[in-house]
């Protein structure tokens, strides 16, 4: 009965039970959704809401599912979200602003933005997972931030059915964080799906070349005055030489988010650890390289059965085949417990575990 109620009278069902999720975690743990609805238009999340069972029951949103990690099956109603969509909404003197759906894969939106000659968004370029889940967690990559670039969001209560348009001055961006991630006074995590987001990209365009790894690619080839498309290029192979490929070996890009500390807090981890890796950042604080603290506590290449530090990058954990939850998290307090150990920082994970 529960398919009637929700499925639409025409088109392809929505809802699909006992749904095997390994193929939908870049991670590839094995988890089976008792219940599964795909969300191809916001009106699928008011017919959720709506319906006199699923309404009721607790959900989880899904993505491309690469920023998660999977211990057990899902009790709650599962919403794949799939919304379609890429267009210029309008271009303005001082900016274009495009639209996604929520489901559209990021990558995709950054390749066909810089094809369509809206540039601003190369730097995030090959990031996976889904437009909805990139101001989940602020996605930020060789030095720019998706807030930066956001101009709204379009939301709709999982409770109230109610859709509303947030600014991306009420988000509460922060460095891996927002709202939508936050579980206090006003915060949004798990209450609110992102149906559609718009972004501004600013004219003129201006390159945002900072980052060491860009400056060295300027250097190699002589070219000073990047393109955007020659940036994105270069994005691309930076990360490809790094960062394990999902398709190839699962994993959820990196595990910890790097521990931001006081200036004398620093001096005092110098002190003791002088090449520790660190960033100053621009309100005073500095930003320890996570990657740097657990490769120094001998990390890379250890592994809990098929969960494994990556050989190449501490920062990321990775699936030898078939890990299990289980695995990974027990391997990723472990190297909690040894790093705070030794430098006396408690690593924060980035990916949500559940
Ligand atoms: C190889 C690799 C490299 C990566 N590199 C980076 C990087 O450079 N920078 C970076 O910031 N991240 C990076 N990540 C992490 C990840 O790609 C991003 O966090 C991404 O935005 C997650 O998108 P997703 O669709 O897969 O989200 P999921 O993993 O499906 O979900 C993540 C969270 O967002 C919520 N969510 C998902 N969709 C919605 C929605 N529509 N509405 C409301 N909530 C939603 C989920 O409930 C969950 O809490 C990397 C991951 C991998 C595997």
């Amino acid at each position: 009965m529960l398919e009637y109620a929700v499925n639409p009278p025409n088109g392809p069902p929505l809802l699909e039970q006992g749904v095997n999720l390994k193929p939908y975690n870049t991670f590839g743990l094995p988890a089976v959704a008792q219940r599964l609805v795909r969300i191809r238009e916001a009106a699928d999340v008011r017919r959720v809401v709506d319906h006199p069972l699923l309404g009721r029951l607790p959900k989880f949103i899904l993505g491309g599912g690469s920023n998660i990690v999977l211990t057990k099956d899902p009790d709650e109603v599962v919403l794949k979200v799939e919304i379609p969509g890429l267009r210029l909404l309008e271009e303005r003197p001082d900016a274009w602003i495009i639209e996604a759906g929520a489901g559209v894969a990021w990558h995709e939106l950054v390749q066909w933005s810089i094809e369509q000659g809206y540039p601003g968004l190369e730097n995030l370029a090959l990031i996976p997972g889904t437009v909805g889940a990139a101001p989940v967690q602020n996605i930020g990559a060789y030095g720019l931030e998706l807030k930066d670039r956001l101009e709204s969001v379009d939301v709709i209560d999982l409770v109230t059915g109610r859709a509303a348009v947030l600014p991306a001055s009420v988000c509460r961006f922060g460095y891996r964080d927002s709202v939508f991630k936050q579980t206090g006074f006003g915060g949004l995590a798990g209450k609110s799906v992102i149906t559609r987001v718009r972004f501004r990209l600013p004219k003129p365009w201006q390159p945002v070349l900072g980052y060491l790894e860009l400056e060295r690619k300027m250097a190699e080839t002589g070219i000073s005055a990047p393109s955007a498309r020659q940036i994105f290029d270069w994005i691309c192979e930076i990360r490809r030489a790094k960062l394990p490929d999902p398709g190839k070996i699962g994993n959820a890009g990196s595990f910890f988010k790097n521990p931001v500390v006081s200036e004398e807090q620093c001096r005092d981890i110098i002190g003791r650890d002088p090449g520790i890796v660190h960033y100053p950042m621009p309100d005073g604080t500095i930003k320890l390289a996570a990657g740097w603290m657990i490769d120094a506590c001998g990390w890379k290449g250890k592994a809990v059965g098929n969960a494994a530090v990556y050989e190449k990058q501490a920062l990321v954990l990775v699936n030898r085949g078939d890990a299990r939850g289980a695995e990974v998290v027990t391997l990723a307090r472990a190297i909690q417990e040894s790093v705070y150990g030794r430098f006396g920082i408690r690593l924060e994970t980035e990916p949500v575990l559940m």
